[in-house]
């Protein structure tokens, strides 16, 4: 792995909050299952929201969902399935909002959670910054790790497209 700092995306805070390992191994470039349904449920929402016009925003980092306009605010909008992972949700936005913030837009943040038809607000304060901060610090410290921390069971694991490299034969 690379010596200096990694590029850090809003992919690899997402997969940070989730599993540690999962972040590694997507870091690695050590590709899942491609035939996984769970892939497939990600393909579909994307193609989704694309079809109606949702087209991501390219910010370099990341892709935003959508971008509006409300007033004189730029509100940035992550669209998820359901608010399962929350946390990585919330912290994926905080990061787009932090680099939009370093290119000199300050914007707001909303979640949808398709699912069940939910919104929240996130905004960007000196608090949750820090949190973001660190765990933008500690992924530039997993991509230098030679090999993966070994598999944890989480709920995620069912539905994880990495789960036969991690579990095989202990199902
Ligand atoms: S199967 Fe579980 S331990 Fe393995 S990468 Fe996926 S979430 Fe992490």
């Amino acid at each position: 792995m690379r010596d200096d700092v990694y590029p850090v995306t809003g992919t690899h805070i997402w997969y940070y909050f989730i599993c540690k390992r999962e972040l590694w191994l997507m870091m690695h470039s050590i590709a899942p299952d491609q035939e996984d349904e769970n892939i497939d449920i990600g393909r579909f929402l994307h193609d989704y929201y694309s079809k109606r016009g949702k087209e991501e925003v390219d910010i370099g980092s990341g892709k935003i969902d959508r971008i509006k306009k409300v007033g004189n605010e730029l509100v940035v909008q992550e669209i998820k399935k359901t608010s399962r992972f929350k946390e990585s949700s919330y912290f994926q936005l905080l990061f787009y909002l932090e680099q939009l913030k370093q290119m000199g837009i300050k914007a707001k943040g909303e979640l949808l959670f398709t699912e069940e038809k939910t919104k929240e607000q996130v905004e960007l304060t000196d608090e949750n910054r820090e949190k973001l901060l660190e765990a933008v610090k500690d992924i530039q410290t997993y991509a230098k790790l030679p090999v993966p921390p070994s598999p944890k069971k989480i709920k995620f694991c069912n539905r994880c497209a990495y789960r036969d490299y991690c579990w095989a034969g202990e199902d």
